[in-house]
């Protein structure tokens, strides 16, 4: 049976793809927020990564997806998920955004299919990229 971390979403769709490192549990609490306050499913292309996976998949250095595989301090907000949208999608883009804003995400980016979210200390910031 699949492990939930929270009520919507899985242990499997948010840990490390190769080691199993997990976000916090703070992190994970707002992602929860967001979805509840969103309303429509979320599909999650990556979410925590080891310092290993996120070199193996190109990501940014210091990339604030990156989470310890000695396990996160449970109370530390840090983190980033990257969430899948249909190019399309305007309205329910529109949605999520207002959401993140709301649920006190400080990096926010809108990807062609995907928008990343981060907790970042540092000031907030909002970019595009081109989705991989
Ligand atoms: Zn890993």
């Amino acid at each position: 049976m699949r492990e939930k971390l929270t009520e919507h979403f899985y242990k499997d769709e948010v840990e490390c793809p190769d080691c199993g490192a997990l976000p916090s549990k703070a992190f994970m609490s707002r992602v929860e927020e967001l979805r509840i306050d969103y309303g429509h499913p979320i599909s999650v292309s990556s979410c925590a990564r080891c310092v290993a996976h996120n070199r193996e998949i190109g990501g940014a250095n210091g990339s604030h997806h990156i989470v310890s595989i000695d396990g996160v301090d449970d109370e530390d907000t840090h983190g980033a998920i990257d969430i899948r949208m249909k190019p399309r999608s305007s309205d329910l883009r529109y949605e999520l955004i207002r959401c993140a804003y709301s649920a006190g995400f400080t990096g926010i980016e809108i990807g062609t299919h995907h928008i990343h979210l981060d907790t970042r200390t540092t000031v907030p910031i909002l970019w595009t990229g081109i989705s991989k």
